[in-house]
């Protein structure tokens, strides 16, 4: 028998990596952004700590395009690395340094932010470039700087460099199947994309503003005219992210137009407001945080656009949540930002996943405790919003047993005439009025006003609620209803449904009151034997008999 390891050598493995690693190229730049990123926040966790001596200052990260150049340049001002520190962290293939430092600081560094975690994240820069260089210097004192340079073969440089400033910078050699990323509009949108709401400012060029320190001077001419001289303007770094979004701080640093100002910075297309929103912030069993919004259901949504998206740590993963946030809530907008969804997997198994289960479960659960709250404090606002929000409530009915046992809580059933009942209103309001022969309460709705007029003005003058139920789903919540509520069921008002409702109001005993019922049954009782005869209150049909007295047929037969 023989045995041994097999040889992985890096060869093989470094074309698996620039062609299977990632399927999307672009993503290139969140990564080494999501590296600068983490060297500035191992650099403030260290500071903070007292084991780094320098000073922390305002770090920002700059990206530069060379377009003659061919190159991208990402310059951070982070912890930088020691020559043995690249040969350690870079030229192992998928031996994460930010692993690493979170074990390392497990208990003064659990929050740190820190991003990176699979150890291959830097090696997806050889999707768009041919060769790449880093040069870096050490936060550490009296250490040398570093220059790595490696054309994508296994085959890398390592010397010594003068850079003379504490962090890293990182030179990408565009290929030229790549050259895309070296228009400006292109990282723009990428750096829109995936780093928006990154914590550490990301500076990409300068623009020119109105400097907030010049008033200009008006003056007057001799006519009366007045004149005011141009604004100044300055140039300022053009910083592309806002690097604390609403979602990082807690609700109670919030006012309700801070929730719509980052609605619109998340959706800057989107005019009208959203309709509410609901702040997700847990970190147990599993860490979420994120805000969402229930929009304004309006005929030019745009729902392939305008979806909820996923971060991990403030960068931006996906907006193809499907799986992590049940598929009622798809409609909804907003942020979820959770470092425990394991994206590094397949959708299918993203399902079977039991952290992530718990995920969609708790999100379910905010939503219909955030409704239930909204119907407390503020019943006929919520009204008027009902018919934004019904579908998303009705489809969640429909689809998630535990948000269907919630929803009897603030679904409303809205009639013809613009009431709106709850489910247990509705119940109370029609049990007396509205039974068939058999005892069960028949519920009348209409789906078209116009159409179904005169039936509904006809089963108003008898006195019955018409509920107006129009969505397209709400046939199958009506079977739904009538499957799990006990003893109802549905009848369209133009059905013949109408003409067998009994009407207990007529019928003699429910004129009594209930003192006089009580008192009715007890004399009853009295002068007719129970062990012979059977009483029962309340008439077969309205009117001529008050009860009536049977003869069970085992009675019958103990007589015999
Ligand atoms: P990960 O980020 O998952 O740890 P990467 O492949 O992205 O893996 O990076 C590997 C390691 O290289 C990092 O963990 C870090 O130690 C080091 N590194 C990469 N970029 C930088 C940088 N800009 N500054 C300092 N160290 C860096
Ligand atoms: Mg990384």
């Amino acid at each position: 028998m023989a045995k041994g390891n097999i040889n992985v050598s890096v060869e093989n493995i470094f074309p698996l990596i620039k062609k299977f690693l990632y399927s999307d190229h672009e993503i290139f730049l969140r990564e080494l952004i999501s590296n600068a990123t983490d060297a500035t926040l191992k650099l403030k966790h260290l500071t903070s700590i007292g084991e780094a001596s320098v000073e922390y200052g305002n770090p920002i990260i700059e990206v530069k395009i060379d377009k003659e150049g061919k190159k991208i340049h990402i310059v951070d001002q982070g912890v930088g690395m020691t020559a043995e520190e690249v040969e350690k962290y870079i030229n192992q293939i998928a031996f994460s340094g930010a692993e690493e430092f979170i074990d390392k600081y497990k208990d003064s560094g659990k929050d740190t932010g820190i991003i990176g975690h699979f150890g291959l994240g830097f090696y997806s820069a050889f999707m768009v470039a041919e060769k790449v260089e880093i040069i870096t210097k050490s936060y550490k004192e009296g250490t040398e700087a570093a220059h790595w340079t490696c054309d994508g073969s296994p085959e890398f440089t390592l010397e010594s460099s003068d850079k003379d400033t504490r962090g890293t910078e990182i030179i990408l050699h565009i290929a030229e199947d790549s050259t895309e990323f070296l228009e400006e509009a292109k990282i723009r949108e990428l750096l829109n994309k995936y780093n928006k709401f990154m914590p550490i400012p990301i500076k990409f060029g300068t623009k020119d503003i109105n400097d907030p320190e010049f008033t200009p001077a008006t003056t007057k001419d001799k006519d009366g005219k007045e004149t005011t001289e141009p604004h100044k303007q300055i140039t300022v770094d053009d910083i592309i992210n806002n690097p604390n979004p609403a979602w990082t701080k807690q609700p109670t640093e919030l006012e309700d137009k801070d929730y719509k100002e980052f609605y619109r910075e998340l959706y800057p297309m989107q005019f009208e407001e959203p309709l509410f929103h609901i702040h997700l912030n847990v970190d147990y069993p599993f860490n979420l945080t994120g805000i969402l919004y229930f929009p304004k259901m309006t005929n030019d949504m745009n729902i392939q656009k305008d979806k909820i998206q996923l971060y991990q740590n403030q960068v931006f993963v996906t907006d193809n949540v499907e799986g992590i946030v049940p598929e009622f809530l798809t409609m909804l907008r907003g942020v979820i930002d959770s470092p425990d969804i394991p994206l590094n997997v397949s959708r299918s198994y993203l399902q079977a996943d039991g952290a992530v289960k718990k995920i969609s479960s708790y999100i379910t659960r905010k939503v219909a405790d955030k409704l239930k709250s909204l119907f407390n404090a503020n019943r006929e606002d919520f009204e008027k919003k009902w018919d934004d929000i019904k579908i998303v409530i009705e489809y969640g009915m429909l689809s998630e047993e535990k948000f269907f046992e919630k929803a009897d809580a603030f679904a409303l059933y809205p009639t013809v005439d613009g009431k709106y009942y709850t489910y247990e209103e509705l119940f109370n309001k029609t049990k007396a009025t509205q039974t068939d022969k058999d005892g069960k309460l028949v519920i009348l709705y209409a789906s078209n006003k116009d159409q179904q007029h005169s039936y509904i003005e006809a089963a108003k003058a008898k006195g019955y609620e018409v509920l107006m139920l129009d969505s397209p789903i709400v046939s199958h919540l009506i079977q739904k209803l009538e499957s799990t509520k006990e003893n109802i069921s549905f009848a369209r008002v133009d059905g013949d449904h109408i003409d067998n409702l009994i009407k207990k109001e007529e019928t003699a005993i429910s004129k009594l009151s209930e003192e006089q019922q009580t008192e009715l049954d007890t004399l009853l009782k009295e002068v007719i034997p129970s062990e012979k005869f059977a009483v029962q209150l309340e008439a077969m049909d309205s009117g001529a008999s008050p009860f009536i007295i049977t003869q069970p047929e085992f009675m019958r037969r103990m007589k015999e």
